[in-house]
């Protein structure tokens, strides 16, 4: 059977005819972030049930309670994981992010886009709690028409809602606090090395979460020719750009995906005298497969594909080039001092006179500055952080070997999760303990689908992630919950029930 999926995947429309009868009724709509953090409140009250905290405390080697999980990131997704864990009452939690206080994630730093990608509608960080998703926070200071009226998300918006929402939900970030290495400590704990604010510190926990975003299994890729050019005359576009520097500059920028296009744009909009956008393709195509994803059968149950499924899915997602957002292409084709070519790459650098001379498929060229949008290696073999567990974490090309015609070696490097985001052992039985270990990163795409990876699988990527800790930490302690129930039973302890 063939399906036209366009016609078959029809979208629900949203219920903007509603409004009318929203803004003239009595029906409780926050007017105000006041009332909207007040009606949070409130719901959060109503769906407290159960509210026992219950994971049982260890004691740490320093004679401090280890924390219920550590969660290494501060972003989108481990202000998720903390509020999934807080609601689901793993109480002693910590978020912790190298960067300081409203710089995690690129929404405040190398994000040069003016909106989201996403859809306005996309959603899940509220977890259920409809209050505290950002159309409510939205429609609480702007209004609701504000929000029909919108088309996208700005990027600044996005970015306030996130400080928001670790506000509101009271979450406990450290920031300037980066995770330098982990390892098994005693009593099923993981001892991980942080630097705050440069001075070194052991903490201690049972379940720690990797939510280090798009180069937390990997880094931004950087051609090996660059490298070799001084400090100050080149970027990557997940650096941070002085672009007021860059007036009346001649810039490179290599790249055909989004990013490179935005930092092409900020650049010229920024004074930059000429931008030289170069990108090998030439039919940028402007499906995407990850909006073709956007449904809850491959949102919610990629994981529980097989293997071979997962592996042909995410193959051909990374096949598939797709071209900048409609917004991004416009606002590049908008500005006149962006040359662009397309169909040419680079294949060397120097530094000649002051100048970077760049070798491209289409000649010599001479500029000031260069920015690489060459995206992001995937391979935990570069994180200092995995390299002393290299030999006992699995990866997925210790468990399968694409067909002919299917290998990825990019893929291969991704590691293998069990279903949770739980790390696992090349060979079972060396190291259990990286069960305690959960990837919930751009690496685990591979494992996990969209789940990870962006603002629609939060929905469905958080609770699962905070099932899988859950489930550990009460599974691991069964015998001394079952003792406790007996003692309880034998105490005389009575309940409505
Ligand atoms: C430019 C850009 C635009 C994007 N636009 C969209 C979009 O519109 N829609 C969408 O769905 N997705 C988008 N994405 C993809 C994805 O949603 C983002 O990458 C998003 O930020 C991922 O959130 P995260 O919380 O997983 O990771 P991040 O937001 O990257 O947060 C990870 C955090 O981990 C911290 N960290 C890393 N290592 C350590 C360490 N060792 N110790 C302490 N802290 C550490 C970092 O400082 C960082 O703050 C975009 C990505 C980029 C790069």
């Amino acid at each position: 059977m063939t399906i036209d999926h366009a016609a078959f995947m029809r979208e629900v429309p949203p219920l903007t005819q509603m409004r009318d009868l929203l803004a003239d009724s009595d029906l409780p709509i926050a007017r105000s972030l006041a009332q909207l953090e007040a009606m949070i409140r409130r719901d959060l009250d109503m769906v407290r049930y159960p509210i026992r905290s219950w994971v049982l405390p260890k004691t740490a080697p320093d004679g401090s309670r280890a924390y219920d999980a550590l969660i290494v990131g501060g972003g989108q997704s481990g202000l998720s994981a903390a509020f999934g864990l807080k609601r689901s009452r793993v109480d002693h939690i910590l978020v912790i992010d190298e960067k300081p206080a409203g710089q995690e994630g690129p929404w405040g730093t190398y994000g040069r886009m003016r909106t989201l990608r996403s859809e306005k509608f996309v959603g899940g960080m509220d977890l259920g709690i409809p209050n505290l998703s950002i159309r409510a926070w939205f429609e609480a200071q702007y209004g609701l028409s504000a929000w029909d009226a919108m088309d996208k998300l700005p990027k600044q918006l996005w970015h306030r809602y996130l400080s928001w929402y670790r506000r509101v939900l009271d979450l406990p970030v450290r920031n300037n606090c980066r995770l330098i290495d982990f390892r098994p400590a005693e009593d099923g704990l993981i001892a991980i090395d942080v630097e705050k604010d440069g001075v070194p510190e052991t903490l201690w926990c049972r379940k720690l979460v990797f939510a280090t975003g798009i180069d937390g299994n990997g880094t931004p890729n950087v051609l090996p020719f660059i490298q070799s050019l001084p400090a100050d005359r080149w970027a990557h576009t997940h650096d941070m750009i002085d672009f007021a520097k860059l007036r009346g500059k001649k810039v490179g920028v290599l790249g055909g995906a989004a990013s490179a296009f935005d930092n092409a744009a900020m650049a010229a909009e920024m004074g930059a005298d000429e931008v030289h956008l170069f990108h090998r393709r030439t039919d940028l195509n402007p499906a995407n497969p990850v909006a073709w994803g956007q449904f809850n059968g491959f949102l919610a149950h990629f994981a529980d594909l097989d293997i071979a499924q997962r592996w042909r899915f995410i193959n051909h997602i990374h096949s598939f080039k797709p071209a900048p957002p409609a917004e991004t292409m416009a606002r590049v084709k908008s500005l006149s001092n962006v040359i662009r070519h397309g169909g040419y790459t680079w294949t060397d650098a120097r530094l000649d006179d002051e100048k970077v001379i760049i070798e491209a498929t289409d000649g010599t060229h001479a500029f000031d500055f260069v920015i690489l949008g060459t995206g992001y290696i995937l391979d935990v073999a570069v994180r200092r952080e995995f390299q002393p567990h290299l030999d006992l974490i699995a990866l997925w090309s210790d468990v399968y070997t694409p067909p002919p015609g299917e290998q990825n070696d990019n893929l291969a490097r991704a590691t293998y999760l069990g279903a949770s985001f739980e790390m696992q052992e090349k060979v079972k039985g060396t190291a259990p303990w990286l069960n305690s270990i959960f990837n919930f990163s751009r690496g685990a795409q591979l494992s996990m689908g969209t789940m990870a990876i962006g603002l629609s699988g939060i929905k469905f990527g958080a609770p699962r992630l905070v099932h899988g800790v859950c489930q550990q930490l009460f599974c691991e302690d069964v015998a001394l919950y079952e003792a406790g129930m007996k003692k309880w039973q034998t105490s005389g302890a009575t309940t409505d029930e």
